[in-house]
């Protein structure tokens, strides 16, 4: 996602880092599957694999004489981009299988660098009469989970409603109620399902409502969910991602976890207890509280600099967490600044500069420093900066620490011979 050119008003960072702050977690589409199955949707049989030879025995187990061999990533457009294969022999599965395992799936969805495939699905090939999308988010107006659907599936949602937008149809459910019977049917029938079916799809349409209220998802989404010849209506692909910080309660889904799908940035800040967002400037910035994150990177943008990160250390930052957050930064290579901006309150001013020095020592770090400290012991941790003898630029103000940070890595850029820190 790309920063707006421009940008010079406060608050203009705000909304690209909070979406891509996503407090979510994904899961991938056999898990979805059987999740979701347990909540009362119809599936094609189907089961993992980790090699190509495990595959086409997982595909002589399923029996039949055609199946789909379907790459598992936390990203959509698999179809499209070669990780979705129909196979008709144990040849053809281990060739589809061999074309993925250990390559990474480049979809519209995952961004040039792609996604890793370790595992694949094997389901039993189906007979696709109709396809379906339906889709349950929050919707943040209404403050409702609303449940979106057309009969347009198989293309993506976006697409649907640039070039499909009448064939959407909407419903929001009452959260006193639940998704009641007269709604699913309401759906149903705007979706054109013929009479014999109508039962089926409002099973699917209350299951799918069911998992996300109880499982605290944010998202499921079935496309297609499909009507076969033989007049059953099956998901065929399943997503569903869940919110981060209701994990707690879920144990099972916690565990769906698969860290090889995630920003590799991310997911080590996020095991140090740290909440951190890659972004695409050069100036890395170390800041305590999600707010004064969001105005320090505001304050950069209007000092004329791009932040290269959003990392927020939280409250009662210990030494080594700040020397931990200091690493993290300096493994982003397009780091050519580090602004420390810390307003303590339950943190104390001492404590973190002691942490800055700390990780000067430890981690090379051969970019500017600034840092800018307010609040609790202050003077001391004035007092530490300047004894250390490092060569730590200090700001008194929030904008004189901005500007201080994009001058200085527009001045000391050329001859910056860099280190990296692993880890
Ligand atoms: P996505 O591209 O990542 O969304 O992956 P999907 O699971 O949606 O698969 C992509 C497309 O492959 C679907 O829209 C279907 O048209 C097709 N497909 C998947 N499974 C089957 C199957 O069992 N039979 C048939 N005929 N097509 C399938
Ligand atoms: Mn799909």
């Amino acid at each position: 996602r790309v920063l707006p050119s421009e940008p010079k008003r406060i608050g203009d960072c705000c909304s690209v880092t909070s979406e891509r702050r996503k407090n979510t977690m994904d899961i991938h589409e056999y898990q979805a599957k059987d999740v979701l199955s347990n909540f009362g949707v119809t599936i094609a049989p189907g089961a993992l694999a980790y090699s190509p030879e495990q595959a086409a025995y997982r595909a002589r187990e399923l029996g039949g004489d055609s199946w789909v061999v379907k790459a598992q990533v936390h990203a959509g457009g698999r179809g499209k981009a070669g990780g979705v294969k129909l196979c008709q022999s144990d040849q053809e599965i281990q060739a589809a299988c061999e074309d993925m395992f250990g390559k990474k799936l480049v979809t519209h969805q995952t961004g040039p660098q792609g996604k890793g495939i370790y595992r694949v699905y094997v389901e039993a090939a189906v007979p696709i009469e109709r396809e379906i999308y339906l889709g349950l988010v929050l919707d943040r107006s209404s403050q409702r989970v609303m449940i979106v659907a057309s009969q347009e599936g198989g293309m993506e949602i976006e697409d649907i409603s640039v070039e499909k937008p009448d064939s959407i149809v909407r419903s929001t459910v009452e959260p006193a109620v639940g998704l009641q019977e007269f709604q699913a049917r309401e759906i149903s029938f705007a979706l054109g399902i013929e009479p014999p079916l109508v039962q089926q799809m409002v099973r699917t349409l209350k299951g799918c409502y069911r998992a996300f209220r109880d499982l605290d998802a944010t998202m499921v989404e079935i496309n297609p969910l499909v009507i076969t010849g033989d007049g059953r209506i099956l998901a065929l692909d399943a997503k569903m991602t869940f919110d981060d910080n209701a994990l707690f309660r879920h144990p099972q889904i916690s565990e769906l976890r698969d860290k090889s799908q995630e920003d590799p940035r991310e997911s080590r800040a996020a095991d140090r207890g740290l909440s951190y967002v890659g972004l695409d400037g050069n100036i890395g910035c170390i800041v305590n509280g999600a707010g004064l994150a969001m105005a320090t990177m505001d304050t950069i943008k209007l000092a004329g600099g791009e932040p290269a990160n959003f990392l927020d250390i939280g409250g009662g930052a210990t030494p080594e967490r700040v020397a931990k957050a200091f690493r993290l930064v300096m493994s982003d290579q397009n780091v050519q600044a580090v602004l420390v901006n810390i307003f303590a309150g339950i943190n104390r001013c001492d404590w973190v500069a002691e942490g800055v020095v700390q990780a000067l020592k430890e981690v090379q770090i051969d970019v500017p420093v600034v840092v800018r400290l307010a609040g609790t012991n202050v003077q001391e941790g004035q007092r530490i900066l300047a004894q250390s003898g490092l060569p730590i630029i200090r700001a008194t103000t929030l904008m004189e620490a901005a500007e201080r940070a994009v001058g200085a890595w527009s001045n000391d850029l050329k001859q910056a011979t860099r280190v990296r820190a692993v880890q």
